[in-house]
Parts: C-alpha cells; sequence; structure tokens
C-alpha cells in the first residue's frame, strides 16, 4: 500500500491503540489480581485498591476521610510500559518496512494517560466536564461493577477485549439483579488489609 510515513504512523497509532486495549485487559487479569507473576501488582492492586474502594457507591467514590491515593499506578509505569514496546515496535517497523514505531510509542502513553485520568475521576468524582459525557459515566459504571466482579470487566474505559473474551458484564445485567447482597463473596472475595491509614502503598 502506498501510504505517506504520517499516514503509516496514524494507521499503527490506532492499530497499537486497540492493541493496548488487549493488553490492558491481561495486564489487569494477570498482573493486578494474580500473584504468580509479580506480587507488588497484585498486592496494590487486589489487595489494596479493591479492598479501599469498593462496588457500593458510598465505598466506590472516594470519602473525606480517605487520603487520595491507592489509585494511580507508581511513577514508573509509563517508562516501563513504554520500554517494554519499544524494541517490539522498531522489530516490527523493521519487519514490516511501515513506519510504525511514532505511532505505537503514542499509542501507549495516550492510552495509560487516559486509563489513569479516567480511572482516577471515576474514584474522585471532581464535576469536570467530561464527568458528565455518556461515555464516562457508561466507563464509570462498568468499572464499578468490576469492583465486584473482579473477573470481570477487565477494561477500565472500553470494553473492547471484554467483549471479545467473554468476560463483559453489562450494566443492565447487574441493575437487574440488585436485590442480592452487593458485596464481594465466593471467588471474588478479598481477605481483610491493615486500616488505610497504616497502608503505604500508592499505587493502583
Ligand atoms: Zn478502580
Ligand atoms: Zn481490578
Amino acid at each position: 500500500m502506498s501510504l505517506n510515513p504520517v499516514g503509516q504512523e496514524f494507521l499503527a497509532f490506532v492499530f497499537y491503540f486497540l492493541y493496548a486495549n488487549f493488553f490492558e485487559w491481561a495486564f489487569h487479569k494477570f498482573l493486578f489480581h494474580s500473584p504468580r507473576i509479580i506480587k507488588a501488582t497484585y498486592k496494590a492492586h487486589h489487595l489494596v485498591h479493591h479492598q479501599r474502594y469498593k462496588y457500593e457507591i458510598e465505598s466506590y467514590e472516594w470519602q473525606s476521610e480517605y487520603e487520595k491515593d491507592h489509585i494511580a499506578m507508581d511513577w514508573f509505569a509509563l517508562p516501563l510500559f513504554v520500554g517494554f514496546h519499544l524494541p517490539i515496535f522498531m522489530l516490527l517497523q523493521w519487519a514490516t518496512g511501515w513506519q510504525s514505531v511514532w505511532g505505537g510509542v503514542g499509542a501507549v502513553v495516550a492510552y495509560y494517560a487516559v486509563y489513569e485520568y479516567f480511572h482516577y475521576f471515576m474514584h474522585v468524582p471532581s464535576n469536570r466536564w467530561f464527568e458528565r459525557t455518556r461515555a464516562f459515566k457508561f466507563s464509570k459504571e462498568h468499572h464499578r461493577i468490576h469492583h465486584k466482579y473482579m473477573n470481570e470487566n477487565l477494561n477500565v474505559f472500553l470494553p473492547i477485549a471484554d467483549m471479545c473474551l467473554g468476560t463483559y458484564r453489562s450494566i443492565a445485567s447487574v441493575a437487574a439483579q440488585t436485590a442480592g447482597p452487593v458485596s464481594t463473596g465466593g471467588k471474588d472475595a478479598v481477605p481483610p488489609i491493615p486500616a488505610p491509614s497504616k497502608l503505604s502503598r500508592k499505587e493502583a
């Protein structure tokens, strides 16, 4: 295909942004909700973030007695994501002859930024303009369901991988069965952890 380098980078951005959606799904499932690969990410997310912020709205949204922490990933997460992917992007650019490295790096940075920004304001409502959009409200409720059913809704803001890989739980299906207890239980249960003030990790 004869496409100029800018067009190639743009297509690469779209392709890699979509890829990032599946990467997020896998990362969330295997590093945030399983201790097998890295214990620190499991502890920070599964044991701390999910324990602090639960499905019930008064728990899901930040309350004044909380510290505004245990939401964002550590600062070095983005350099790690870019560093991990850069050799892959370079290899694929070399193999295909397509100008695509910058599109890939841009997609990783953009995906990470939207993920962190959205996730933070899902838990800490601040009445920003985008919080009133239908897309954000949908994502916020989609993620709230994940705080109840941790094996489902593993995408935070765009549930493409959830839909493709069978982990999508719709808002309507949960609303229809709100008669039951809303706290986590069974395979989704997490053990109790120390009071939030005694926690020191600042991570998702
Ligand atoms: Zn969350
Ligand atoms: Zn999670």
